[in-house]
């Protein structure tokens, strides 16, 4: 149930049940996507401009994506990706049409003459097609209630190419793009970046133009058509926009009240709002929500919690609007810092879940945020690795969500120094903010940071299954306790405080034995478990 809903409320699966059948081999078609192959890294992503027709009632689209990048290395061939069911009309450069070859969701394009290392050049990739909306997303064509169409998308885990052209992968970035959408008149059109401006083509059909000034990550990119209301409001010199259909727009005030705390709460953790350039927009939508930058979806049904739920159990869920507060969270992580593979997702989903567990102790207090932490244990699953393998386009697990923000948790109670802490988490972003980074980045900025190799320590949480278990063995005779940890790293290193509750004291456990004396009785000996995600083997 926690994993339905959880899943549910990111990736918008309200009827998923995938996650539940065992991992299968991948396919040609994932590891075409989700490896980083030569034509795909023989080029550097600069711009897209995207300029499309969207038809609610064939439930089409068509147009084309203007793509710029330079080459990296000599070479006449690259891969630009688009799933099969859609078509490619044509790709056009220098005024001629290119030869392509359609392999799974790739198109390699080939050009008839060497492009050089250094220069760059542009490609106009025209398709047209339905694109599909499945269990993890795509492209949904819905009516509102009042049956007027609406149509959203949401690709973190089919992918951008589910409905655009695009290099479909996570690594590599375009430094600014331009999103025209074209849509029946009377329909509005709302995408990342600034509103440059509509207009009437004259056919019926209204163009709406919007302008994405940073680099943005592929499933960050979206559309929402439907007929919008829209109110704008500022936060310090921070444009904040907000839309909302028009039986709704009065709810919507209410609960997007929320938007102001949750930047005033991020902001005071790790530094100013990453887009402020294109403001901060939030978007009802006809699924439950989803982190696209500079507009976040929104479809949490104007209530607190995960759809009016308190998913975690405790009685936090329901204090604020996990929408807003989730996905908002992952303008820091998922959109400025960005993972660049998917399987180090846990970079956006585990941190991004560790802001909500932010947001609360900003909110609400430190002890609201102990409880709604913890609260994410029970559902941590331990199956597989919260790092994936790479190269492998794979959907997120959902302990890439709870053990990854656990485990950031457990990182603060190893540093041990509050202050210390904020000041790390504020370094870690700024130094890392608009990159693509993996998990060694992570592991070796903090190791350097806090002073010691924390390598086994990410390795422990992140590329095992287990949990560190705490083992600890008494010999009443000598009032004696012997601990260490049963782990996979053999290197493993982590401080843990052992006692009683109110009275810890530090202990460095590793793997070898070691001994310490104690007048606690064995029954009431324990470590604390609430500062750090571990399990504890007593006896
Ligand atoms: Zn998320």
């Amino acid at each position: 149930m926690f994993r339905y809903l959880l899943l549910a409320c990111v990736l918008l699966a309200l009827n998923s049940l995938s996650a539940q059948t065992p991992p299968s081999e991948p396919s040609h078609a994932d590891i075409l996507r989700g490896s980083y192959g030569p034509y795909r890294a023989n080029n550097d992503l600069l711009s897209y401009a995207l300029d499309i027709r969207v038809d609610p009632v064939e439930k089409t689209i068509s147009g084309k994506n203007t793509i710029r990048f330079r080459m990296l290395k000599d070479d006449g061939r690259i891969q630009i990706d688009l799933y099969e069911n859609l078509n490619v009309d044509k790709v056009l450069f220098a005024g001629g049409n290119l030869k392509y070859r359609r392999d799974a969701g790739a198109v390699f394009i080939d050009f008839p003459q060497t492009l050089k290392s250094g220069k760059t050049y542009s490609i106009d990739f025209y398709y047209s097609g339905k694109p599909t909306y499945g269990e993890r997303g795509g492209m949904l064509f819905r009516t509102d209630p009042a049956g007027r169409p609406w149509i959203a998308s949401s690709c973190e885990n089919p992918g951008s190419s589910i409905w655009w052209p695009s290099k479909d992968q996570w690594r590599d970035e375009v430094e600014n793009m331009t999103i025209s959408v074209a849509v029946p008149n009377g329909l509005m059109d709302i995408s990342n970046g600034r509103l440059l401006g509509s207009k009437d083509l004259g056919d019926g059909y209204t163009r709406w133009d919007w302008a994405v000034s940073y680099p943005i990550n592929n499933y960050g990119i979206s559309i929402n058509v439907g007929r919008y209301d829209h109110w704008s409001e500022k936060l310090g010199d921070l444009d904040l926009n907000f839309y909302a259909l028009p039986e709704d727009i009065e709810k919507a005030k209410k609960q997007f009240e929320q938007a102001r705390g949750m930047l005033a709460a991020y902001q005071h953790y790790f530094g100013e709002y990453p887009f402020k350039r294109d403001g901060y927009k939030l978007i009802q939508t006809p699924y439950v929500g989803m982190e696209h930058q500079s507009a976040v979806a929104y479809g949490n049904r104007f209530t607190n919690g995960f759809v009016g739920k308190d998913f975690t159990g405790v009685g936090i869920s329901t204090k604020f609007d996990y929408i807003i507060i989730h996905e908002s969270g992952h303008e820091w992580f998922g959109n400025s810092v960005t993972a660049a593979d998917i399987s180090d997702a846990w970079i956006h989903e585990g941190i991004t879940t560790y802001l909500e567990c932010l947001y609360v102790e900003y909110t609400f207090g430190h002890d609201d945020y102990l409880k709604y932490v913890n609260s994410y244990r029970k559902m941590v699953e331990n199956k597989e690795p919260v790092v994936a393998t790479r190269g492998i386009a794979k959907q997120l697990n959902l302990d890439m969500y709870t053990k990854g923000a656990l485990f950031m948790h457990t990182l603060r109670s190893i540093v041990s120094d509050d202050a210390k802490w904020w000041k790390l988490l504020h370094g870690f972003y700024q130094h890392f903010k608009y990159q693509n980074i993996m998990t060694e980045d992570v592991a070796a900025w903090f190791s350097r940071r806090v002073g010691t190799d924390l390598t086994p320590v990410f390795n422990q949480y992140l590329r095992h299954t287990a949990i560190p278990k705490l083992e600890l063995r008494f010999d009443e005779s000598k009032k004696e306790v012997s601990y260490r940890w049963r782990v996979d790293e053999p290197t493993f290193v982590m401080p843990v405080k052992v006692g009683t509750p109110g009275n810890w004291q530090v202990v460095r456990p590793t793997t070898e034995w070691q001994t310490l004396k104690t007048s606690i009785p064995p029954a009431d000996f324990t470590a604390a478990t609430d500062l750090y995600f571990i399990d504890i083997d007593k006896r």
